[in-house]
């Protein structure tokens, strides 16, 4: 393909683009297909001949459309939203066209030095304090581990990466027990294993960790000769919502000298709210570590996590590695692929710059604050409706219900729900019974969108109750 040719099929693909958006309604939220189905139309060993362009994207809209569930629907209610704002789009087809290593500051200045004015400026809109930095990552998975091997690091005195883990003890890190399971693997990789991950009880109407129950598992610990390492809390768990009270979490890190992270993957993109502080951000500033993902509430496109540091000197000490072939000789610079596990990074920073410039912080705010405002509406009339029950109430834009019956009727609904296309929602366990999850936070929803929710799960539940 010559590059005339790659800038009409790229006019193209940009109109389809564009008219994916504008019909997505008329497609079913998640994907109709049979295990298979997919792989059963392609061709079983590669072609040994070129094929043409109209073909393969052909082949596109005749194979792989069917078989996508599309995150980018208005009624999306499922999970948490992955939002790809289309200015983020664009900044990414940039990203793309470029094409460049951004592991170093050397190997593309305008990478780094828009990724940490890109994290100055989302530290101002989230009311962090001056004096966190921060790195752009893939996903909070990456984040969290990169907190947790500075929490072994940390309380190795730096020696676990050099002599290994074999003669270090146990190593302990807690956390409630409404965590992601993103923190358990953390720990399974970083060498401190599950057994060695407390998860306690959580209390009140967010579901917050006991932080007495914490205190007490910490003097458990020490008196049985084990290593408190680090305590690991969450604003807007994926479950239900739970959310810390990171005061009281802090307290107690402080107390015994403990490496805080805190993760905010999803609940983060709404503290550019200030409203929302009072409930869920108080302590904030004390967190050593903290991680939410912009390519989910806010809007940029997958992936872009943002891991702030209070002092990003422990993790360098824990990540950095620097052979003769990465060095950079003049003066010092920050080559943030020592501030994190992979070596080589794309230039995510460029689609937070579009989408902030596109939409203000302003334009932002107010899809957040209408996404709570439509989830507690939606709630109310669920609540309303004939023997359904709000197993959990909104905490931001997620709460929980179920429809009359056991479990397995909880599920019947949801596959019903989810097989009639019109919504796609995705179910839970909340303190021992299945529930049925509900999140509102898709970039281009509207109250409609949202409302018409209620009305087709009175009218899926009476046709399969
Ligand atoms: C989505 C989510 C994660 C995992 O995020 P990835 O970026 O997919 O790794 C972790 N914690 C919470 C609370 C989440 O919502």
């Amino acid at each position: 393909m010559d590059w005339d040719e790659f800038a009409e099929w790229g006019a193209q693909i940009s109109e389809c683009a564009a008219e994916y958006h504008k019909t997505l309604t008329e497609r079913p939220v998640r994907a109709q297909t049979n295990l298979g189905e997919i792989a059963a139309q392609l061709s079983s060993t590669p072609p040994e001949a070129p094929e043409g362009m109209a073909q393969i994207l052909d082949d596109f809209e005749r194979i792989v459309m069917p078989g996508i569930t599309h995150w980018q629907h208005p009624r999306f209610f499922a999970y948490f939203p992955a939002n790809a704002a289309p200015p983020s789009m664009l900044a990414d087809f940039l990203v793309t066209t470029i094409a460049a290593q951004c592991m170093l500051w050397q190997t593309s200045p305008a990478a780094t030095e828009i990724e940490g004015v890109m994290i100055d400026w989302l530290r101002q809109a989230m009311g962090l304090p001056d004096g966190f930095t921060g790195v752009i990552e893939d996903s909070a998975s990456s984040a969290t581990l990169s907190a947790v091997l500075t929490m072994r690091e940390r309380a190795t005195g730096f020696t676990g990466n050099r002599e290994g883990l074999n003669a270090k003890g146990n190593l302990r890190i807690y956390c409630s027990d409404q965590v992601h399971s993103s923190i358990d693997r953390a720990c399974w990789v970083a060498g401190i294993g599950q057994d060695n991950l407390a998860k306690l009880p959580t209390t009140g109407r967010h579901f917050a960790m006991d932080t007495k129950a914490l205190e007490d598992a910490i003097e458990a610990d020490t008196a049985a000769g084990h290593q408190p390492a680090g305590i690991i809390a969450v604003t807007g768990a994926t479950g239900v919502g739970a959310s810390d009270m990171l005061v009281n979490v802090l307290d107690v890190a402080k107390r015994h000298d403990l490496y805080t992270h805190l993760d905010a993957a999803w609940a983060g993109s709404a503290m550019i709210c200030p409203e929302y502080h009072s409930a869920f951000w108080q302590g904030v500033d004390g967190f050593d570590s903290i991680v939410f993902n912009p390519h989910k509430w806010m809007g940029a496109q997958f992936d872009c996590s943002v891991q702030f540091l209070r002092d990003a000197q422990p993790q360098l000490d824990t990540l950095k590695i620097e052979p003769e072939y990465l060095k950079t000789s003049g003066s010092p610079v920050t080559n943030y692929s020592e501030w994190t596990i992979p070596l080589g990074r794309r230039f995510r920073a460029l689609k937070i710059w579009f989408l902030i410039r596109a939409y203000g912080l302003g334009g932002l705010r107010a899809r957040i604050r209408n996404h709570v405002t439509w989830a507690e509406e939606v709630c109310a009339a669920i609540r309303a409706m004939d023997g359904f029950e709000i197993v959990t109430n909104p905490i931001l834009s997620i709460f929980s219900f179920r429809c009359p019956g056991d479990d397995a009727r909880q599920q019947r609904l949801v596959d019903a729900l989810n097989d009639d296309g019109r919504i796609y929602l995705t179910q839970g366990m909340h303190e021992g019974r299945k529930v049925i999850r509900f999140q509102v936070g898709q970039f281009d929803t509207t109250r409609d969108h949202v409302m018409m929710a209620a009305d087709v799960i009175a009218e899926v539940h009476a046709a399969v109750a």
